[in-house]
Order: structure tokens, then sequence, then C-alpha cells
């Protein structure tokens, strides 16, 4: 099945495909298919593509072989290629399809960056070609991750820069979505190679969105990111192999504070009382944490509880904790190697005759996986 896109009639579709999207020829003919779908549907399809598959490390492994610290505007001449043939082959195939396509480099498209070789930003994007293209009628196909200096050389964004050149395309010209297509089904609370069965975001704010990229998730390209909020372009990300809603980026987060928090978002570090928050996708992943949960009215047993299990923790070993204020507050610590041996006695003995509502819980065999020093989180429970 083809992701569909529900846009009015001749609004114009920014869609960008990822290289796995495109590692092969029949892959190209089915995104020819689904960009014809997109077209027959109404909209004017401007396609963004990344190389195919592998090509942009082949292609800088052949620079590396031919000189060990390749000139870096010869490496953007070499690089660039990579989406040259994807955009050519893709343009191709939608000819075939009966969809009258025009490939475009970033040069011709006019995106013009600083002069900063193989990690260039954009500057301005002029996109005259791509408006006569599409008011001809022709389906736009534009080489993503690269741009021209205002000294007329080739330059690339850097790696995974083909989102950037989606979005500030589609900033341009005022395209009525902009939707970067994945081998994944949207922006996931972690890594699902690492942890099968990660929750999908449906909606982040632009904000959140920088954060998880900040944090290393590389779903959608940092840079695309600040692009996108600066400019106030709303993203969706979401599958190349199957419909889905995916994950949509802009205005109105999903989750505001005050709403019920989901299962596995704590208030995160140095948010305490706030909302709950997203976890990016993150470095290191650390196995056997303990996750010690206690919450009690503030004033009473919850400081001698806190107390009690800090002085028995070894500091170093506390991989994180959150505060949560508030009448009742909540403290909840992830703790490497596991809770100290009668810990969770001594604590039990300490609620003897507690009033207020209280409770005290830990689970152990989690994994978390996190990135220091800001502590990015998310915690995996055991597998079933
Ligand atoms: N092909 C380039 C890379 O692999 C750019 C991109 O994929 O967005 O980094
Ligand atoms: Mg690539």
């Amino acid at each position: 099945m083809s992701p569909s896109s529900p846009l009015p009639p001749q609004a114009v579709l920014v869609r960008k495909y990822g290289g796995s999207s495109l590692a092969t020829v029949e892959r190209l003919n089915e995104v020819a298919r689904s960009v014809r779908a997109a077209r027959d549907a109404g909209c004017q399809v401007v396609v963004v593509v990344s190389a195919m598959g592998k090509t942009t490390d082949e292609l800088a492994e052949l620079a590396r072989r031919a000189h060990p610290n390749p000139p870096r505007r010869e490496l953007d001449m070499l690089l660039s290629v990579g989406e040259r043939i994807a955009m050519s082959l893709l343009s191709m195939a939608l000819d075939r399809e009966g969809c009258p396509a025009i490939s475009l480099t970033g040069s011709q498209c006019g995106i013009i960056t600083d002069s900063s070789h193989n990690d260039a930003r954009i500057l301005e994007v002029k996109g005259d070609r791509v408006r006569d293209a599409l008011a001809r009628g022709y389906t736009v196909v534009v080489a993503g991750f690269q741009g021209v200096s205002r000294e007329k050389e080739i330059t690339t964004l850097g790696r995974g820069g083909s989102d950037a050149t989606a979005v500030a395309l589609a900033a341009a010209l005022g395209a009525g979505s902009c939707e970067i297509l994945k081998d994944v089904d949207g922006v996931l609370e972690a890594d699902p190679k690492l942890v099968p069965g990660a929750r999908r975001h449906d909606h982040l704010s632009w904000d959140q969105m920088l954060e998880i990229a900040a944090g290393g998730c590389g779903v959608v390209h940092l840079r695309a990111v600040e692009y996108a909020r600066a400019h106030r372009v709303p993203l969706v990300v979401r599958s190349s192999f199957h419909d889905g809603p995916g994950t949509t980026i802009g205005d109105a987060p999903a989750h505001r504070a005050g709403a019920p928090i989901p299962p596995n978002a704590g208030p995160g570090p140095g948010r305490a009382g706030g909302g709950p928050r997203y976890r990016p996708l993150v470095m290191h992943l650390e196995p056997l944490v303990a996750r010690l949960r206690l919450t009690a009215p503030r004033e009473g047993l919850f400081a001698a509880w806190r107390d009690l299990a800090l002085a028995r923790l070894d500091p170093c070993d506390i991989v994180a904790e959150w505060l949560d204020g508030g009448p009742a507050a909540r403290w909840e610590a992830l703790v490497r190697k596991g809770l100290p041996e009668g810990l969770m006695e001594a604590m039990e003995q300490a609620a003897a005759g507690a009033t207020g509502d209280h409770a005290l819980d830990h689970e152990t065999g989690l994994a978390c996986q996190h990135r220091g020093p800001r502590l990015a989180l998310f915690i995996q429970r055991p597998q079933q």
C-alpha cells in the first residue's frame, strides 16, 4: 500500500525519501507509483531524494582510498553525485508511470548555501525552476543534501542533509505539507532495533523535536528541525513502506502539562512538576538498572524515605533521578547495579504507622538508554 496525502487539490506537497526507501530500482519504482498516486489526488509534488541505499558511504570510501584527507571541495563534487543518481532514476521511473517528471540538482533549484564545504548551511532558496516546472504540470524531483555557494561552488549539507533540503523547499514554496518518509513508522521513543515495541509519538512540537534531534536521534536531521522551527514548517514523519499516520511536528503538542502521564514518561530531570517529557533516542544502553519510585505527602514520610535511600545509594550509581514537587511528592531514581540489599525493608519499616497516601515500589532488571550529561532517557522493560 502506498502512503496517501490528504491535501487540497493543487496544494504543493514536498515529500522526502531517505536512502533506504530508495535502495533498489524496485523500490524506486514503488516510490514512483506512490508519488503518482499523490499527483493523481491533485497535489503538485516535489520529491526530494537522498542517495540510494549506502551510496554516500561508498562514495566517501572511494574518496578515502584516493586521499587520506580529501580536499573538501572535491569531496562535495563527489558526494553530491549520489543524489543525482537517485533523482534521475526516479524521474525516469515516474515518466514510465505516466507521470511527467523533471529532476533538478540543488544548484538548479537555487538552493544557496554558505561556502563551508561538507557542512554547508542553507542561506536562501530561490526555487524559480521548481515553481516553473510545477506550473507546467511536471512532478519535480530534487537532489537533496546539496546546494551552491555564492561563489558558484557545489556544496553539501552534512550527512543526512536531505531533510534540510525538503524543509527549506517546503518553506520557499509555501507547501501545504512537508513529509519525511522513512523506514520507521515515525519518531519513536527509542530505536526500535534496540527497544522492540518502542512507541511512536503522534505529535511533537518543534521544540520537542529539536530536543530529540539534539539528543542524537537521527530520525530527522537537526538542521532541518531548526529550519522548520524558524520558518514554522509543519512536518510529517512517516513510513515509506506502508500507510500510517506517523508523527506530526508543529504547533500544539498532543500531551500538555496536566494531561495523563503516559506510563513510561516521567517528568524529566530539571523539570520537576512539569508535564510529561519525551525521551529521545539516545546513545548508550545501560543494562541492569533498577527503578525506585516513591510517592508520599510532601511534609513527612517523603523526606525520610528519600534521605534513607540517598544515604544507602552510591551517588555514582544513580543514573538519573526525577523529583516531582506538589503536595504528594514523587521521587523516582534509576540505579545502576540494582538496589542495595535491605534498602526496601528499611524503607518499609520507616513507613510503619505513616498517615496519608503513600506508595513505594521498585523494579529491577530494566535497561535504560541514556546520553550524558543531559540524561535523556528511555527505560526498557525486560522482554517477556
Ligand atoms: N545521502 C546523504 C547521506 O547519506 C544525505 C542524506 O541521506 O540525507 O548522508
Ligand atoms: Mg543517505
